[in-house]
């Protein structure tokens, strides 16, 4: 359920009403995405889907390996070939959290997909290629993962926000800099030393994830070494123009990040990046490391964007499933600009404005549907969606014409029934 869903059933929003007689953020069709059908509570980046025992919630916790000292750059398996070191106990218990994964819901298995993010991980990773495993999640947040057994872990709201391939292969290369430095370890390591692990452990099992009380844990946990970031940043950037890619793009990717923190809730943790101080300092450092370094040009928009086609729209939903939608328009004011999937942003922009729900909503929404309209790819339901804040301005003729033109699309629409009985 969670991949390959047809177009018409992704854009599920057309099927809730344009009014405050519904509830617009109740979302129809909600089995699918678990976790993006509510509102996140403060700092819960690691939802339920995942396996939820506390220990490997903690190894969770654990992945987004930003610790400590650095520790040499040697190779992470040989550095836990022995049984009776921690690494080793680490890399097992990392182990039994992936095979857990394997079998979440919220694991993406479009198999195209999957091929495309593993040639790419494979490429940029060079040598350690056979030791790294990508696994894409589906969870409306910006966020990857890099575990001490080469476990990365991908989420879909990041895939979302990423523009073309050079900035995907930055977030992985970043990622892959992390493994490489066994950033993980180090900070597994620090953290056993420390009484933060207890406090974590005792939060974990307490089961409050989530809670605010717990915010300051995490907020320990994820707390990056910023040495640690500057140098898988800098091994990033490498891999970028290694393979020819244009560097500067890392730099507009955090640009971009930090335009939608800056519109954050307070309250909401969004991501392990956004938990992270520095997204501005990291965008102008980036950007400054991209100048007067020659570097490659390929972008490689259209072969991103082909391999997450699929799927985008199913995201795309997701992320207002969030109900974050300050950050929701910053993302899609930015994603409209773009030349590609115009109909999409379009849509989904009038979605947001409809479940927003606010004064001046329903104006704005049939502005973005009748630019979705416009396209020749836009999916049905931005008719319907149309027709029925036309319908609620009392502007009934006009929503007549767009709810013909629904039902004309959409022959098996399953409120096809009701929507001809306003039409009579
Ligand atoms: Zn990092």
């Amino acid at each position: 359920m969670t991949e390959g869903a047809p177009a018409a059933n992704d854009a599920r929003g057309g099927r809730r009403a344009c009014g405050a007689a519904l509830d617009f953020n109740r979302r129809a069709g909600a089995k699918s995405a678990p976790q993006a059908r509510r509102p996140p509570t403060a700092g819960t980046p690691v939802p339920c889907p995942l396996p939820r025992a506390p220990l490997l919630l903690l190894l969770a916790l654990l992945l987004t390996a930003c610790a400590t000292p650095r520790v040499d750059p040697v190779s992470p398996i040989s550095a836990a070939t022995d049984a009776a070191s921690d690494e080793a106990g680490l890399i097992m218990q990392m182990d039994r959290y992936e095979s857990e994964l394997m079998h979440s819901a919220a694991l993406v298995r479009d198999p195209a997909l999957n091929r495309y993010l593993s040639e790419l991980t494979c490429k940029l990773a060079g040598d350690h290629c056979p030791q790294i495993r990508v696994h894409l999640v589906r969870q409306p947040y910006f966020n990857a993962q890099m575990g001490p057994n080469g476990m990365l872990i991908v989420w879909t709201g990041l895939l979302l926000r990423v523009e073309d391939e050079a900035q995907l292969a930055f977030v992985l290369g970043h990622e892959i800099g992390h493994y490489v430095a066994r950033d993980s370890l180090a900070r597994w390591q620090k953290l056993k030393s420390t009484s933060n692990l207890a406090a974590a452990l005792q939060l974990l099992g307490g089961g409050l994830i989530g809670a605010a009380a717990s915010m300051g844990a995490y907020s320990t946990l994820y707390a990056f070494g910023r040495e640690q970031e500057r140098a898988a940043d800098d091994y990033g950037l490498q891999q970028l123009r290694r393979l020819g890619y244009d560097d500067r793009r890392a730099g507009e990717l955090w640009a971009a990040v930090w335009e939608e923190e800056k519109v954050r809730d307070r309250e909401l943790l969004s991501s392990i990046f956004a938990t992270h101080p520095a997204s501005e300092e990291r965008r102008d450092r980036l950007r400054q490391a991209a100048q007067g370094i020659d570097t490659g040009t390929m972008v490689a928009a259209d072969p991103y964007f082909a391999a997450v086609a699929g799927q985008r729209r199913l995201w795309l939903d997701d992320e207002i499933g969030r109900r974050h939608y300050r950050q929701t328009e910053v993302l899609l004011k930015r994603l409209r600009a773009l030349p590609r999937a115009a109909a999409d942003h379009a849509y989904y922009t009038a979605e947001m404005y409809r479940r927003r729900a606010r004064s001046g909503d329903t104006e704005l929404a049939i502005e973005a549907y009748r630019a979705a309209i416009e396209h020749a790819d836009a999916v049905p339901e931005a008719w319907r969606g149309l027709g029925l804040c036309l319908r609620q301005l009392g502007r009934d003729d006009e929503a007549r014409d767009a709810l013909g033109e629904y039902l004309a699309r959409a022959p098996k629409a399953e409120d096809r029934a009701i929507i001809e009985s306003w039409l009579r």
